[in-house]
């Protein structure tokens, strides 16, 4: 009997898989790759909806721990049409949680049926989190993915129902768990037992749930109605600061940023460096009026090498236009830079 176990690499989902492996199940693992998940680099920097190299390493190495076969799907496209417009809402931060669910296990219920497997494994834990491991979630998940009784949460499975794969005796129920709530004392003690150790740490993982990402991803949705995935990984590196609703400035943190930064940069865009001082590069986006370049290069000194008062020298250019300017300027004071700091 052959299903497909939906695989983060965190402990949960690892010691789900290993419990149906005991019991003699055949298991796939299934992984979703978005332009969210922070727990591992994104190794295709494409758009692509689906990828044949893009992978996460840390399901990869619980796959590989687990000796099973892993799928990795990137779905950051389609993805952030969920983002944008949740039918269930967010939570805490910009989280879909309850969308989020639903959208990953219809797409593992194609993978499944594609796959002629008969049940879907999830190390799901009842109560675990707050919007969408409550019973009422799980079960409207369940039933708008349409895979009512088709999914197997083997840590909670005693808790739920019968699912069809404890009905046709696929699998045995005693040998299932009871866990609930948000103590992972139950998960680390089952770990100790099957043998499971270097698990990554439950923290992290989704940038949705992370509050200072969630404001930029905020006011890029605000401002700028048809962002693309490029636009959200824009959002994952340095300082950003808006403008108005036409311009914003982003100002590389260190020299991994800076070259990042300069390597995503479009013709369109204006870039600062300072010129006769050490510091990091900044990028324009949107519209910039005459302030607003003046703004930027005040900023660009406010974080260069210079002494914090005295004028900076800022070369600022645009290939679209071959514009290049150099602009004296003092730094800005940091009152100031906190009202614009998104
Ligand atoms: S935390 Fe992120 S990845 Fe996990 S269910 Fe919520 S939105 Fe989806």
């Amino acid at each position: 009997m052959k299903a497909i176990v939906l695989l983060s690499g965190g402990l949960d989902s690892t010691l789900a898989a290993k419990l149906l492996l005991e019991q003699g199940i055949e298991l796939e693992a299934l992984n979703f790759l978005t332009v969210f998940c922070n727990c591992t680099p994104h190794q295709n920097r494409g758009t692509q909806s689906t990828s044949k190299t893009a992978t996460c390493l840390v399901s990869k190495s619980a796959a590989d721990k687990l000796g099973i076969n892993l799928k990795v799907f990137e779905v950051s496209r389609e993805y952030l049409e969920i983002v944008k417009n949740p039918k269930h809402g967010y939570g805490r931060n910009l989280n879909p949680c309850i969308d989020c669910r639903i959208f990953m296990l219809k797409k593992a219920g194609e993978y499944m049926r594609e796959s002629n497997a008969s049940f879907l494994v999830t190390g799901e834990v009842l109560g675990e989190r707050p919007m969408s491991q409550r019973m009422e979630a799980m079960r409207l998940i369940e039933r708008e993915s349409g895979l009512e009784g088709l999914i197997l949460r083997p840590l909670s499975a005693k808790l739920f129902p019968e699912t069809i794969p404890e009905k046709e005796g696929w699998v045995d129920r005693d040998k299932l768990l009871a866990m609930q709530g948000r103590s992972r004392k139950p998960q680390i003690k089952l770990a100790e037992e099957l043998g499971i150790s270097d698990y990554p740490c439950p923290a992290g993982g989704c940038l949705l749930t992370d509050k200072s990402f969630s404001c930029r991803m905020r006011d890029l949705m605000k401002y700028t109605s048809a962002f693309t995935v490029k636009d959200v990984k824009f959002l994952k590196l340095g300082r950003h600061f808006r403008f108005n609703n036409m311009a914003k400035l982003v100002v590389g943190r260190n020299e991994k940023e800076n070259a990042r930064l300069s390597e995503m940069a479009e013709e369109s865009d204006l870039y600062f460096t300072p010129s006769d001082v050490k510091g990091p590069i900044a990028i324009g986006r949107g519209k910039f009026g005459t302030d607003d370049i003046l703004l930027a290069s005040r900023i660009l000194a406010r974080y260069s090498d210079s002494n914090g008062s005295d004028a900076v020298k800022v070369m600022c250019s645009r290939k679209e236009d071959n514009l290049e300017d150099l602009l004296t300027s003092l730094p800005i004071k940091d009152e100031k830079l906190v009202t614009i700091r998104i």
